[in-house]
């Protein structure tokens, strides 16, 4: 079989900045000094500042310029080639939304700045937090969350704001046994023990459990729609009833939004609160830890606790901060959040408009069921149902081999693709977990598809070649266990 994609790279083999150094070589050209040194007081300077600095690398410009530029090179990236890392999201960002959130009056506002000379900004806020909440159907957004697990738990929080105002705090979250990881850990956090729902033979939540596990005890049923089977849970009607029936309250994880806009809206199927991930559904391009998004979306009943301030709009036409909030959680993050991705959201919601919303999931949704289709002769499908905008295969097949999750996705390296998320969810033992997104085209995905395909027949007849990938990468197959546990983060002579 050749490799169709891969591309090894110009200098496999980049030393460290600090081994290029050679005494004495400089990066700048500068004039001798022709005005007399100051003596500056040492009291002014960092301690040693008249010392040599130990250890820094001396070296040229074009050393400098080349060296970070091969490094540059060896991160993969969405701007390189398809990204199916499941859950994640990794899609395209087109690159007008960057060019506007540098614009100076956006990127250089400063964040106290008085609210009449930043009126524009803030129309920016009010008119995104507007908009999410038509997508989703809610009635108020808090876009100050920085990340989804933020947003989970600033939901979370009221949630338990609102019960113990009524009177009746309760103990306990249910979540299903598919769910984010983030979910139980906010959960936690907000002070509630978790109780794990079970999934039925479809890959929805059983309603004979949650008929069972619902008491006067549960605060709430955290839910991931679609779930992170790319399942969307078919009976959603019926489990928000249940909950409500019996005085909690439905937080929805909607991370996964992509899969929704222009189609459906939680807050017409009973959802009380939800997040989303604007770095992952509306352009920002993530990964390596932000920035990002997560704003809170309320129904009326909890908009008065949502974290301050809120921007509004007053009679007169003015936008204003909202600190006037006396049931409000509080705040989640400094300011109004990660005003860039804020923005560049609000370009993602205007340039594509509700239909280009709608063709976006739409076609999230036919390419994870193409890729679906095509691979589920060659891979074993443990919950065989129409997915959204992620299908879930296992190594099952595969596994006859001996082969793991581990080696079909190193694998897929040496033909170019970032793999897809592997062991989770939990759920499936041998997770493969593959989200295309709606930017990939058909050719992109019949690479993949024939890649993935490519490395069943490689299972057959060199399942010891496969235990040895990637081949063609820079470095090979990596101790992943010493590279968690013990990684060399600095350079030492
Ligand atoms: C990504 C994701 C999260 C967490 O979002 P962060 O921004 O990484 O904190 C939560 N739930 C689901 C379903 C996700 O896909």
């Amino acid at each position: 079989m050749t490799i169709r994609k891969s591309t090894p790279h110009v200098n496999q083999n980049e030393g460290l900045i600090f081994e290029r150094s050679s005494p004495g070589r400089v990066g700048y050209d500068l004039p001798p000094l022709d005005v007399p040194e100051p003596d500056l007081p040492l009291a002014l300077g960092r301690e040693n500042v008249r010392e040599p600095i130990p250890d820094f690398p001396e070296v040229s410009e074009m050393d400098v310029v080349r060296h970070f530029t091969r490094l540059s090179t060896w991160n993969y990236s969405i701007d390189g080639g398809m990204y199916p890392l499941g859950s994640c999201t990794m899609k395209y960002n087109p690159k007008i939304n960057e060019r506007v959130a540098r614009l100076e009056g956006i990127a250089a506002t400063h964040p106290l700045a008085p609210e009449q000379l930043v009126q524009g900004n803030l129309e920016i806020l009010k008119t995104l937090a507007d908009l999410l909440a038509e997508v989703t159907g809610m009635d108020a957004v808090s876009l100050q969350p920085p990340a989804g697990a933020s947003g989970e738990l600033a939901g979370v929080m009221m949630i338990r704001a609102c019960l113990r105002e009524r009177g009746n705090p309760r103990q306990k979250v249910l979540i299903p046994d598919s769910a984010h990881g983030t979910n139980p850990a906010s959960a936690v956090i907000a002070g509630y023990k978790v109780e794990s729902l079970r999934s039925d033979a479809h890959g929805c939540v059983s309603l004979e459990a949650l008929e069972s596990a619902m008491n006067e005890e549960v605060a709430a049923l955290m839910l991931t729609n679609p779930n992170t089977l790319g399942i969307f849970e078919k009976n959603i009607l019926k489990i928000t009833e249940i909950v409500h029936q019996r005085g909690g309250l439905v937080y929805m994880d909607g991370a996964n939004l992509n899969a929704l806009m222009g189609l459906t809206r939680p807050g017409d199927f009973g959802v009380d609160v939800m997040h989303m991930n604007l770095h992952k559904t509306m352009s920002t391009p993530h990964g390596g830890g932000g920035p990002g998004a997560g704003p809170v979306a309320v129904k009326k009943i909890l908009a008065s606790y949502l974290p301050y301030p809120t921007v509004e709009l007053s009679p007169q036409g003015q936008y204003f901060l909202d600190n006037d909030r006396p049931r409000s959680i509080g705040k989640v993050k400094a300011y109004y959040g990660n005003f860039g991705t804020l923005v560049r959201a609000l370009c993602y919601i205007l340039a594509n408009g509700p239909d280009g919303l709608k063709e976006a999931s739409s076609v999230a949704i036919l390419n994870a069921n193409y890729i679906k289709h095509k691979l589920r002769d060659r891979y074993d499908l443990p919950y065989d149902e129409p997915v959204l905008h992620e299908v879930v295969f296992s190594n099952k097949k595969q596994a006859q081999q001996h082969l793991s999750v581990m080696d079909i996705a190193k694998r897929l390296m040496d033909y170019g693709f970032h793999p897809p998320t592997v062991a989770f969810p939990l759920i499936v033992p041998g997770a493969l977990m593959i989200e295309p997104t709606e930017t990939e085209g058909k050719e992109e995905l019949d690479l993949f598809i024939d890649a993935m395909k490519a490395i069943t027949t490689e299972a057959e007849t060199s399942p010891d070649m496969l235990r040895h990938a990637p081949h063609t990468t820079r470095v090979k197959r990596l101790d992943e266990v010493q590279a968690a546990r013990r990684p060399v983060l600095r350079w030492k002579p």
